[in-house]
């Protein structure tokens, strides 16, 4: 594995492994620094959605980058205020508008908003059809929501994207994808930095001479998720960059594994208040 790494999805599209995360990047020039700096350290994927209110900066640092469009992945995500199938249409308009681009890579929709994520994925099957997007996803569907879905779809979902870290290793969930060939974004890879301070994975990143992050982060790798890390900080974004000059055994993997608590920082998608 390098930084080049790409994951083969279910249609042929290939998914970098590392993109940057840029939820909370408001401040224009910082999101675009930020941006600037990762595309110069090889990251080749950037995650946004709508919610983030960055799309305009995120294409506007990928015009001003010199790397070709074509190189790049580009996810956004339809926000649950426009779900449904005449609404997602509309925002997906919005948001290209914004990105001021022909395509999107990937579009998902945010959140599995009850009633209404069946048709919001239906639209964003006509979009993939229509060839406006690469790749078809969610995030933040359980099984029983990807099951809903499967039951009805054309185009099978082929990301989910969901909380992920060593405090919720959402084993059962990635092994349901995995058997569908949905391939897993973590999302807060890093715990939202909560899981930085966790006694056994400082004692690891000790112990193979780097640091908490890129253990996290390797392990994420080595379970076969995808990953997007956040930050505006350039030694951070290039300290999640350096994670394929050390590899974990087994019995690490094991280690971490077992910190497990099922602790979500962000919220449950079966009890999420949609309302906000
Ligand atoms: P994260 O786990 O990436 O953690 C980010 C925090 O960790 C930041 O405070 C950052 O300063 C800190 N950090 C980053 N690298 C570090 C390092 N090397 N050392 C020490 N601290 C470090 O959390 P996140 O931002 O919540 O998630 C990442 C991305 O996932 C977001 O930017 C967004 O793109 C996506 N996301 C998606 C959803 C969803 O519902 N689909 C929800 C939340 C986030």
């Amino acid at each position: 594995m390098n930084l080049h790494s790409t994951k083969k999805l279910a249609n042929g599209a290939e998914m970098p492994y590392l993109g940057l995360g840029v939820y909370k990047m408001t401040d224009r020039d910082e999101t675009l620094e930020a941006i600037e700096t990762a595309l110069d350290l090889g990251y080749r994927a950037i995650d946004t959605a709508a919610l983030y209110y960055n799309e305009e900066e995120v294409g506007e640092a990928i015009r001003h980058s010199s790397v070709p469009r074509e190189d790049l992945f580009v996810t956004t995500k339809v926000w649950n205020s426009d779900q449904g199938y005449d609404n997602t249409l509309r925002a997906f308009e919005t948001s290209l508008k914004k990105l001021d681009m022909d395509y999107v890579d990937l579009y998902l929709t945010h959140w599995s908003v009850e009633h209404k994520y069946v048709d919001t994925y239906r639209a964003i099957e006509r979009l993939y059809d229509e060839k406006l997007i690469r790749v078809t996803g969610v995030s933040n569907h359980h099984e029983h929501h990807l099951k809903t879905i499967l039951a009805t779809c054309n185009v099978a979902p082929m990301v989910n994207q969901i909380e992920a870290h060593p405090y919720l290793t959402q084993e059962p969930l990635r092994a349901f994808c995995e058997q569908q060939q949905i391939a897993v974004t973590a999302w807060s890879p890093l715990g939202r930095g909560k899981v930085l301070n966790d006694e056994t994975i400082i004692r690891i990143a000790d112990e193979y001479n780097v640091s908490p992050a890129q253990i996290i982060l390797r392990w994420h790798l080595q379970n076969d998720v995808i990953i997007i890390p956040k930050s505006v900080t350039a030694s951070r974004i290039k300290e999640n960059s350096e994670l394929y000059h050390f590899e974990l055994t087994n019995e690490t993997m094991q280690q971490l594994n077992a910190l497990n608590r099922n602790e979500r920082f962000g919220q449950n998608p079966d009890n999420f208040k949609f309302d906000f």
